[in-house]
């Protein structure tokens, strides 16, 4: 199970240098100082009324996290790695 999200780590990061092969700039503290965190984060969608309570679709992400002011952006990882799978 590590292995396969280390995996699916490394291939994100490689997704990331492609779009990106010289780097961003963060749009708060102008640095290129980022840094990819371990392990993905999965957004859904939530609803809930006075009888039903759910959610719907999901959005599995990386978080890219400048290491100077700490802004924070979440990419969405079925965009950057179409194969990425439901379960790991
Ligand atoms: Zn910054």
């Amino acid at each position: 199970m590590e292995k396969i999200r280390e995996d699916l780590q490394q291939e994100v990061i490689a997704a990331l240098r492609r779009l990106a092969p010289t780097g961003f700039r963060c749009e708060v503290c102008t640095s290129q100082n980022w840094a990819v965190q371990k392990g993905f984060y999965w957004f859904s969608e939530h609803y809930q009324s006075a009888t039903v309570k759910g959610h719907g679709p999901e959005l599995p992400s990386v978080a890219v996290v400048c290491q100077t002011c700490g802004n924070s952006k979440f990419l969405n990882t079925r965009v950057l790695i179409p194969s990425f799978p439901e379960y790991y």
